[in-house]
């Protein structure tokens, strides 16, 4: 008898590419102009309706009013930062921007639950929510420090921050709550030493250790190569440099990108080497890099090679990133990303049922 597609969980990472009209209105103003809301509620409606159309278990908003991008999203506008931060190189030669924090304090300008309160009130599936990590944030503190507020300080009001989108997020009842980490990868490529990435990890272990181990179950950990106008940022480091530490995150969950990785066996042995035991790790099984629409044969077929190294019960299924973390990417219609989603479901239901045949 056929297992249920339950066995395995399937959850997307969280953006969809806005809607071209959304993105053109959006290029005109700053974002913000309260005219821009019915369009952005309009996007957000219709996005969770065809998310719900592919069969998807978990739901998101697509991000469509994330602002500019995921990692911005919190500091958006705010009047104590300028456009001159830290700079993402990509492989094609493209950058993108951060901002810089100009003077303290720092505080959110928002928090991602008041995109879930948009969602919920339009779904009908468990809604997942994505945040920023206090590691990606932590970068808006300039090199040389801020007088009369120190990087300690600021660190401190980012951990609360972070906290509390986190707190508000579960509260309201997401699905789960996952912590964007892009910039783990990034951080070797940067500073091929580690330590870059281990004070990064310190940082958000600082973060997660004020959670419970059951609010941990229901938060997880995103790590990708990048993924903006088809391109990324770190798929050369090797995930052999990233993985060891990655798992040493408190957490419950990780969304290990894997689809776009040339040598899959390679990445899922130190998988199983590293995994801690109560830590499931959710596969990526279509890349939204690759223009490509994946068949959900061969997502099945990447799900039962998974399990040979990964036990089935502390396995699940995603994307290898979102299919447009910053807002304006229109290198991937919404066509091909629903009809990679709806693949990814599809080959997930087709491995566990295929699981269940051989048991
Ligand atoms: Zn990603």
């Amino acid at each position: 008898m056929a297992a249920p597609a339950s066995i395995i969980p399937t959850e997307p990472i969280g953006s969809i590419p806005r809607p071209v009209d959304l993105i053109e209105r959006v290029a005109r103003s700053n974002g913000e102009d309260p005219g821009l809301d019915p369009f952005y509620e309009l996007a957000i409606r219709e996005t969770i309706e065809l998310f719900e159309a592919t069969g998807s278990p978990v739901v998101t908003d697509g991000e469509q009013r994330k602002y500019h991008n995921f990692a911005t999203y919190a500091v958006y506008g705010l009047p104590n930062t300028a456009p001159d931060g830290f700079t993402i190189p990509f492989s094609d030669g493209h950058t993108r921007r951060m901002s810089r924090l100009t003077r303290g304090p720092f505080h959110y300008r928002r928090y991602a639950d008041s995109f879930l309160d948009v969602a919920m009130r339009y779904a009908h599936a468990p809604v997942k929510q994505a945040v920023i990590s206090p590691s990606c944030l932590s970068l808006m503190y300039p090199s040389e420090a801020i007088p009369d507020y120190s990087r300690e300080q600021f660190i401190q009001d980012l951990l609360n921050e972070h906290e509390t989108e986190i707190r508000r997020c579960l509260k309201k009842g997401a699905h789960k709550v996952q912590v964007d980490f892009t910039e783990g990868r990034l951080a070797v490529k940067i500073d091929p030493s580690g330590h870059l990435l281990n004070s990064f990890i310190d940082l958000n272990n600082l973060a997660l250790s004020r959670f419970s181990p059951e609010e941990r179950t229901r938060i997880g950990v995103h790590t990708c190569p990048g993924s903006d106008l088809d391109s990324t940022h770190s798929a050369d480091v090797d995930y052999s440099e990233l993985l060891p530490s990655l798992f040493e995150l408190k957490v419950g969950n990780f969304y290990i990108a894997l689809a776009g990785e040339r040598d899959r066996p390679h990445v899922l042995k130190i998988i199983r080497k590293y995994r801690k035991p109560d830590q499931r790790v959710f596969i990526g099984v279509t890349a939204p890099v690759d223009p490509r629409i994946e068949t959900p044969e061969e997502v099945r077929d990447r799900v039962l090679e998974a399990c040979n190294y990964i036990p089935v019960e502390h396995l699940g299924t995603t994307d290898d990133c979102g299919f447009s973390p910053f807002s304006d990417d229109t290198s991937t219609s919404r066509e091909t990303a629903f009809a990679k989603i709806r693949a990814r479901v599809l080959g997930t239901a087709l491995a566990a049922k295929n699981i269940g045949g051989e048991s």
